[in-house]
């Protein structure tokens, strides 16, 4: 067993239970199913660090299949694009797995895949996380835990509507109908969010950002998976919640990622980051400017050039005359 085997590690090499500021991040088959459709990746690229989780479902190929796809076609996007601001480059790159996907349902064999998709991007102290499906973004402070996103699901929906409350919608039978998901449709709508990192002082606590698929939330409370994460580090958490979901069941697969912030998260951007950001596009600009009348002083000087010519030649036809 996992937990198991890293108590052993623990043994033999007499540390503690691993760096709180290393992140972390497992997926495990469960108990019940044979495949795992779940996947997560870790992408870096110019346009920042981006951390991605995918639940994928459509049967016997279809599940595995739309997961891998998704995180293929997103990697690609982040590698290969120019930079981008962190929300611009991860919904695009979520929107081009989504054509991929959509593409590939044309096939009758694969008409019914897709996945979940939960992702954050960070670079410097911006973060913006997108997510389509049922996979959730949690905040964790100090053993205190926030969802950051709003499941697209059936039920949430009749949450939202008032028709049923949020206990009712767990053990709800249609409780797993997604009505988002990559591979959806043509033109699916993602939710965005913007988020930027705070540092904090010495005693205030750091931010943990925890992305999982249903298989964990499922079976494992928010409550659970607060205290968890905030009494281990994150490898150890991913690892005892994980166990945590077995030992109930895991009927699903289960995949969590748990990545420390190394500050707080906030909805606003720190003081004075907006006027840094404008005066350091400005000083681009005023360094772009020579190159701009360059170009101009070029063009007039080619214009006067011709114009001179111009003038000879219709001089040359007059005395030609
Ligand atoms: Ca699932």
């Amino acid at each position: 067993m996992l937990l198991q085997g890293i108590k052993k590690l623990e043994r033999e090499s007499n540390t503690s239970s691993g760096d709180p500021l290393v992140p972390a991040a497992i997926t495990d088959t469960g108990c019940e199913r044979e495949l795992n459709e779940d996947r997560y990746a870790v992408v870096e690229c110019e346009s920042g660090l981006a951390w991605i989780v995918c639940d994928g479902m459509g049967g016997a190929m279809g599940g595995e299949l739309a997961a891998q796809l998704a995180i293929d076609a997103i990697r690609r996007d982040l590698e290969n694009l120019q930079v981008r601001p962190v929300e611009a480059a991860l919904k695009g790159s979520i929107l081009e797995a989504n054509r991929v996907i959509v593409l590939r349902r044309q096939n009758p064999a694969f008409s019914g895949m897709g996945t979940t998709v939960v992702a954050a991007m960070f670079n410097g102290p911006e973060v913006s996380i997108v997510h389509a499906g049922d996979s959730r973004a949690y905040l964790i402070r100090d053993a205190a835990i926030q969802q950051l996103t709003t499941d697209h699901t059936y039920v949430q929906d009749l949450v939202d509507k008032g028709k049923i409350s949020p206990e009712e919608a767990m053990s709800h039978p249609q409780a797993h109908v997604l009505t988002r998901c990559i591979g959806s449709e043509p033109g699916l709508e993602v939710d965005v969010q913007k988020l930027w990192i705070w540092d904090v002082s010495g005693s205030e606590p750091l931010d943990y950002l925890l992305l999982c698929s249903d298989g964990l939330y499922s079976l494992v409370s928010d409550g659970e998976i607060a205290n968890i994460a905030a009494a281990n580090s994150p490898q150890r958490a991913c690892v005892e919640l994980v166990e945590l979901a077995k030992s109930r069941g895991g009927y699903d697969n289960i995949t969590v990622a748990i990545i420390p912030i190394g500050g707080q998260l906030k909805n606003e951007p720190p003081v004075g980051f907006l006027s840094r950001k404008k005066d350091a596009a400005s000083s681009n600009n005023l360094k772009s400017k020579p190159k701009k009348n360059f170009k101009i002083g070029a063009l007039l000087l080619g214009m006067s050039f011709l114009g001179i010519l111009l003038a000879v030649l219709i001089m040359i036809g007059v005395l030609g005359k």
